[in-house]
């Protein structure tokens, strides 16, 4: 059966390695990102390699108007969304509770809640039986630090990601009634760019050690969980996040 997946921040890093494994003919594939052109070029020209349809799609999920004009890119281009995927998120300078000042956590709360929250209504609106639509499945990505809190790190994006899992639970509840699946993943450390945006791949090493698995996590091992859960096989879990963190 084909499918229809959005997935947001997709042009590297874990969003990129879901695409990768989903990618396949049957599969149609919208890629969101915010800048980086090249990488999501080169990304697509792989995946219709591998026979997918693959939408490019530059867009700012903090902006709910951007946010919107992207779902009905997909509705024109592919038709009926099948699954969404909140990848998209950001950090921010490795920092105390005094280093943390507003524009830092509106943009933090912006990008990862409200983009998260942005994309699962314009989502729900196509999937959800009350609107017409067939159900689907969403997979939020949230982060260990979510439980675990990153003192002296950034608690400002662990608080994000907290509030992602509410979310998870919520409208797991909430949206199950129309049909619609949602589900979270945790991830522990994850070997992607996004480390060199908090500065904190210096101490990356040291926390591997850390971890019960003695390593860091790979994007394609949160893929899999990610991909799992977008399945059929997911039928009977309603508001679940998964940890993907090696044991942390
Ligand atoms: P990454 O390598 O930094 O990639 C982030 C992707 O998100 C990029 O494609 C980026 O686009 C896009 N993006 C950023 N802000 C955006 C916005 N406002 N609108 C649309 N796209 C945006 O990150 P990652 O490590 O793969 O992380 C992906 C998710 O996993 C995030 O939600 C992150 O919080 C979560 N996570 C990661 C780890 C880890 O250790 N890596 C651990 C726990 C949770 P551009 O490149 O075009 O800017």
């Amino acid at each position: 059966m084909r499918s229809v997946t959005l997935v947001t921040g997709a042009a590297r890093g874990i969003g990129a390695a879901t695409a990768r494994l989903l990618a396949g003919p049957g599969q149609d594939l919208a890629l969101n990102y915010r800048s980086d052109h090249a990488a999501a070029e080169a990304l697509a020209e792989a995946l219709r390699a591998r026979g997918s349809r693959v939408l490019l799609l530059p867009a700012d999920v903090a902006d709910p108007q951007q946010v919107a004009r992207m779902f009905e890119r997909v509705d024109a281009e592919f038709g009926r969304l099948t699954g969404l995927v909140n990848n998209a998120g950001i950090v921010a300078p490795s920092t105390g509770v005094q280093g943390i000042d507003r524009p830092r956590l509106e943009r933090l709360f912006a990008v990862n809640v409200f983009g998260t929250l942005y994309c699962i209504q314009q989502a729900a609106r196509r999937m959800g039986t009350a609107s017409g639509g067939a159900g689907g499945a969403i997979v939020n990505v949230s982060s260990r630090a979510a439980q675990l809190g990153s003192p002296g790190v950034y608690v400002d994006y662990a608080a994000t990601k907290g509030a992602v899992d509410s979310l998870t639970v919520g409208l797991g509840r909430e949206l199950i009634a129309q049909g619609i699946r949602v589900y979270g993943v945790r991830p522990g450390i994850i070997e992607t760019d996004i480390h060199a945006d908090s500065g904190t791949e210096a101490a990356l090493p040291e926390a591997a050690r850390a971890i019960p698995i003695g390593r860091l996590g790979r994007a394609d091992e949160v893929a899999q969980a990610i991909v799992w859960l977008l399945s059929p096989a997911a039928s009977y879990l309603v508001g679940t996040t998964l940890d993907v963190a090696g044991g942390r």
